[in-house]
């Protein structure tokens, strides 16, 4: 071999060393980049700061509110089916925290997004209604059991009222926005009147964009002279009509906001203390329970949605219907 060659080969084998070398930086950086990324902005042990970027009333007494993540390809990280605290002061300057659960996922990015109901006596509700643009809310988090995977039921159905459909909403969108995840979702909004009914843009887009995956059914208390929803209180006909029907791969999921409409439109339901256990298996529907009115307990419910079966399972509570 002679000298020209030589150096040739030297010169192809250092490019060939300095692309390994480069693809193994940017490999590590990427990994790096998206691991940080995927750690999300959230402390379990401890209060984080948000600034408040954008306010928009949704109706007299909703709004909502978008809070700006540390940089602009930050994450919140808050796994789907789980929500965060919240702490401010209410309106005697004493501290209050209470539990919320953004609408927007780790899709969005820089951002995070909560719609609230404020009550006129709430007292977290005096925080948020006090909030301006520049404003900072210290948030906590993740906190809940529930944390849901992709494909571990065939099907969801959803029976929520009031402000008890964000975390519905948190759940649906993350199914039905994951092309790997073919789970079904049919929801029951239960409402007092078409004004508190809440995301209804956003719902009634899901639906019109995922046609067979997501179907809503509004339920009003009392109802505008034209409406096609339910009326009422939510019946046992409704979830037998909207919700699918009971099997080991069905789960149904129940929430009520604070001041009970959830609960009321859903007092029809006869709720008891659960029983030991299942003689059918099979015929069971897993119903997780929260935040109800003054108990404003967690709790897991099983529903039978079967005219007179009994409604065993897993669960504090069992719901009949
Ligand atoms: C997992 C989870 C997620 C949630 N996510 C959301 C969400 O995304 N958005 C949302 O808006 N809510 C959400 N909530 C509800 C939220 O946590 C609060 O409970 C709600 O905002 C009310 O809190 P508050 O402190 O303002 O009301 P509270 O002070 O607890 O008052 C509750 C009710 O009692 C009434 N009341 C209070 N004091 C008096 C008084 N002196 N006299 C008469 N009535 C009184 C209030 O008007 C109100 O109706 C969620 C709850 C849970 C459990």
């Amino acid at each position: 071999m002679d000298l020209e060659f030589l150096q040739s080969m030297d010169v192809q084998i250092l490019a060939g060393v300095a692309v390994a070398v480069l693809a193994v930086v940017v490999t590590a950086a990427a990994f790096l980049f998206s691991s940080k990324k995927s750690k999300g902005c959230l402390d379990p042990e401890n209060f984080k700061e948000f600034k408040l970027v954008k306010r928009q009333q949704l109706s007299h007494n909703v709004a909502k509110f978008t809070f700006e993540l540390p940089t602009p390809t930050s994450v919140l990280g808050l796994p789907i089916g789980q929500h965060i605290s919240c702490r401010g002061k209410d309106s005697q300057g004493e501290e209050v925290i209470k539990p919320y659960t953004p609408t927007t996922l780790d899709s969005d990015v820089g951002y995070f997004e909560l719609v609230i109901k404020m009550y006129p006596q709430g007292r977290m509700s005096h925080h948020f209604r006090e909030m301006c643009v520049g404003d900072s809310l210290a948030v906590k988090g993740p906190k809940g059991r529930f944390k849901y995977q992709p494909g571990q039921v065939r099907a969801f159905g959803m029976i929520a009222g009031g402000s008890g459909i964000t975390p519905m909403f948190q759940v649906a969108r993350a199914i039905l926005e994951n092309p790997k995840d073919m789970t079904n979702v049919h929801l029951i909004y239960a409402n007092v009147t078409y004004d508190d009914i809440l995301l209804k843009e956003e719902l009634d887009s899901l639906a019109a964009k995922y046609p067979g995956r997501f179907n809503v059914y509004y339920v009003l208390n009392q109802p505008p002279e034209v409406w096609n929803g339910g009326v009422g209180f939510v019946s046992k006909e409704m979830i037998q009509s909207h919700c699918p029907a009971p099997a080991q791969d069905i789960q149904v999921r129940t929430t009520a906001d604070e001041q009970g409409h959830g609960w009321h439109t859903l007092k029809l339901l006869d709720i008891r203390p659960r029983c030991s256990s299942s003689s059918d298996p099979s015929q069971l529907v897993f119903v997780f329970f929260i935040g109800v009115i003054t108990i404003k307990a967690i709790c897991y419910v099983v529903i039978k949605a079967r005219p007179g079966g009994t409604l065993e399972g897993q669960s504090d509570v069992v719901i009949k219907v």
